[in-house]
């Protein structure tokens, strides 16, 4: 057993197979975690907020730390690919700079090069900075567990606060991404309480494509951090944006219904209604630089 001050006592188990970590996983229950960079799961056990008896670390598994790019497929990234990495990778900064714009502003570059895009997923905070980018980028999580491989759509992993749709004995092993349409824009922009790395008061991904099949010829795509028990999609607002023409007025409604579409919390980083205001001030923000993108392609 490895004991550490402010850690409780733990086995590290590293995992050979996937077979296997999804049985040991399965067998332990609650009292085994996977491991991938330990950024939030130490400061947890630190914390005295979970106290599992193993870690195992899965990170070296078949296809963990892998990107494949393919122009048709789409992206497939393994879970244990760090932020760092990710935001580096020449088909990611290419076909999905939503996603290494994202990967880029957690923290700070010393634990980007820890943290992975699986753990802040799997991880299930509402605050996670690649869950934005995820949800409107309509990435699909492969997730091996006791019945084999299964897929399922970002939008219904996430549960609430910790809470995920991950069943007993099952892990992340990678995320697929569609191919991106043509001429496709993106920002992400975080507000945080300092630019040196901080988990953001409120984290807006605003994806824009033309899209002949909309009324407006436009659809834009919004994801929201940090402002409701879990990452979401403003639907209301991107319904509003594909209905009317893309312009100021039209703005300025989708950012009222994307904040209307927010239910945050207060607490240490910043207060409710604050965290509102932002999401509108934050949405319009982020039209306005994707629209600019899209008339300039
Ligand atoms: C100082 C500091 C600053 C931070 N700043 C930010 C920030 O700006 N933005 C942000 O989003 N986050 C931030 N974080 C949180 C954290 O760094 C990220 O969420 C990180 O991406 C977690 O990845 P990890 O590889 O370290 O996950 P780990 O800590 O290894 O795992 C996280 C959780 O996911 C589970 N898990 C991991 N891999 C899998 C898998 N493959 N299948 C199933 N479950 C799995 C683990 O068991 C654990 O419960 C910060 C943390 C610290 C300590």
């Amino acid at each position: 057993m490895l004991s550490r001050p402010g850690l409780s006592s733990f086995d590290y188990v590293r995992a050979s197979t996937l077979n296997e970590a999804s049985h040991l996983l399965k067998e332990h229950g609650e009292a085994a975690r996977p491991l991938m960079g330990g950024t939030d799961l130490f400061a947890r056990m630190r914390d005295g907020v979970i106290r599992p008896q193993i870690l195992l670390d899965v990170k070296h598994l078949p296809g963990m730390r892998e990107i494949v790019y393919d122009e048709q497929a789409g992206l497939t990234i393994g879970a244990a690919v760090t932020m760092n990495q990710a935001a580096r990778h020449p088909d990611v900064q290419a076909h999905y700079p939503l996603l290494a714009e994202a990967a880029n502003s957690v923290a700070a570059y010393q634990l980007r090069n820890r943290a992975t895009l699986g753990g802040n997923l799997c991880n299930g905070s509402p605050a996670a900075d690649t869950a934005p980018a995820v949800l409107t980028l309509e990435g699909r999580f492969v997730l091996y567990g006791p019945a084999g491989e299964r897929e399922l759509p970002a939008s219904q992993f996430f549960l609430g606060p910790g809470k995920t749709a991950l069943q007993p004995g099952e892990l992340m092993t990678a995320i697929r991404f569609p191919a991106p349409p043509d001429g496709a824009a993106a920002k992400y922009l975080k507000l945080g309480r300092n630019k040196a790395g901080d988990l953001s008061i409120v984290g807006v991904a605003v994806f824009g494509f033309s899209d002949t099949t909309a009324p407006s010829s436009y659809r834009f795509r919004i994801g929201l951090a940090s402002v409701a028990p879990v990452p979401l999609r403003a639907t209301e607002a991107e319904e509003a944006l594909a209905a009317n023409p893309p312009d100021e007025e039209t703005f300025a409604l989708a950012a009222e219904k994307a904040m209307e579409s927010a239910s945050p919390i207060g607490d240490v980083r910043a207060g409710a209604i604050y965290r509102r205001a932002m999401v509108r001030n934050l949405t319009l923000r982020g039209l306005r630089e994707v629209w600019e993108q899209l008339r300039k392609a």
